[in-house]
């Protein structure tokens, strides 16, 4: 029944000039999600607002899915379009659509009519009156509530009339391509595709590196870590993945530092291989998973020590979060199902038993001294036989099944 849908934006970041890039944005974003859709749809810009038309036939649950993948959506409201017929015909229309929307009329509702077409014969108020009294005729369940009913339903003359009332909500945030873009440590694990996410999320555009260490990872480490990037890419859209072959460093790490600080000193090469890289694809920030505390790597000693060879601001949207809160948007984002793969990953494999938890940066810095003759050479390989693929979502891959976001059944 619903051929459109209105959609609402919020105007933080919206003001001015920046309206239209914003709005640009967005619609490109809407695009790449609807290219996952089945069906024909087309864009329209009008008036400040934003609606996608269907030109055909389309599956309502899997637009609603895609479109709340897409940052900068606040509410996807699905429309009716009907030809005006005269106000006889309207009253048949709204009351048939409540008919169909709700199937239980037991609630509060409030007529929200609008002439945005002035040689239509009711003004709005008048509108209200008569589209609510033959609600209320048809359906004695329903009751007005002005101040605070459960659904607003709004009538809107135009060229055709739009009518509708549900509001999914959207994702919030700003689309992609208004920020920016950034370098995300994608590790295998929970909190680093999360961190991904919010900072896309500000409309920041992904780029994503990746250490594995072969033969100590295996090729399904590897494709784990792909495979999140693909979930990721939804809503951030396509990802460069760079790959980085990190067994030599790690090697000659393990060989000449005190195992205790081996976490650390990794930790401040993938600082600087990442930095490198995002230095040359034009990134101007860098993201990590990182929350204080969680491990021995990222008490504030340790993030200190990490931090100090980054000269490029380091987000870490995940640091005040406790680990069942990361959880919880892992699983809202649908990548903690990936996430808790058992592959292990490079850091688990080369972890001393009992890490230090408050480094040393002189020491740090004079273990890191041991590696002097043979750094630079290792950097430079590692960089040199970087491997990168495009990642993006595939449309059979796209499901949202344990999503909390289906408030809207297909019919
Ligand atoms: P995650 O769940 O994101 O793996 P974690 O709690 O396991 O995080 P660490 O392993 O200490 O934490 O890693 C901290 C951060 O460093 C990660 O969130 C990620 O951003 C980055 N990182 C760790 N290992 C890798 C890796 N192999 N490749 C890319 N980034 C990594
Ligand atoms: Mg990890």
């Amino acid at each position: 029944m619903f051929t459109a849908f209105l959609i609402k934006y919020a105007e933080i970041g919206v003001k001015g000039k920046n309206r239209y890039v914003f709005e640009d944005a967005l619609i490109q974003q809407i695009k790449y999600a609807l290219r996952r859709c089945e069906g024909e749809f087309k864009i329209r810009k009008t008036q400040g607002r934003i609606y996608v038309d269907a030109l055909t036939e389309f599956d309502l649950q899997e637009v609603v899915d895609n479109l709340q993948t897409v940052f900068g959506i606040s509410g996807i409201c699905p429309v009716v379009y009907v030809e005006d017929e005269g106000v006889e015909r309207l009253k048949e229309t709204v009351i048939d659509y409540v008919d169909r929307v709700y199937p239980d009329k037991r609630m509060t509702f409030k007529m929200m009519s609008r002439r945005a077409r002035k040689n239509y014969p009711l003004e709005s108020m008048e509108l209200n009156a008569v589209l609510g009294e033959a609600l209320l005729t048809a359906y004695p369940e329903m009751r007005v509530d002005v101040h605070d009913p459960q659904v607003f339903l709004y009538v809107e003359i135009r060229e055709k009339i739009y009518i509708y009332s549900k509001v999914i909500p959207g994702p919030g945030g700003m689309p992609v391509g208004v920020g920016g873009k950034a370098m995300l440590l994608l590790s295998g694990g929970i909190d680093s595709p999360v961190a991904g996410y919010m900072i896309s999320k500000r409309g920041v555009k992904i780029d994503a590196v990746y250490f594995h260490a072969p033969p100590y990872t295996s090729e399904r480490a590897k494709q784990k870590v792909v495979d999140l990037a693909r979930l990721l890419s939804r809503y951030s859209g396509p990802i460069y993945l760079h790959i980085i072959n990190f067994t030599e460093i790690q090697l000659a790490i393990y060989e000449k530092c005190p195992h205790e600080e081996l976490t650390i000193i990794m930790r401040r090469y993938m600082m600087r291989i990442a930095e490198q890289i995002a230095r040359e694809t034009e990134c101007f920030g860098l993201i990590t998973g990182e929350s204080i505390g969680q491990v021995a790597s990222q008490t504030m000693q340790s993030l200190y020590v990490t931090n100090e060879v980054c000269t490029m601001p380091v987000y870490r949207p995940c640091i005040g979060l406790d680990k069942q809160e990361i959880v919880n948007i892992a699983e809202k984002i649908n990548t903690y199902e990936t996430s808790i793969l058992p592959y292990e990953d490079c850091c688990t494999i080369f972890v001393a038993k009992h890490p230090v938890t408050k480094p040393n940066p002189e020491y740090i810095r004079r273990h890191e001294g041991n590696l002097k003759d043979v750094i630079d050479d290792l950097l430079e390989k590692a960089l040199k036989e970087k491997e990168t693929i495009v990642v993006k979502i595939k449309k059979e891959s796209f499901a949202l099944q344990n999503s909390p976001l289906h408030p809207l059944q297909a019919d």
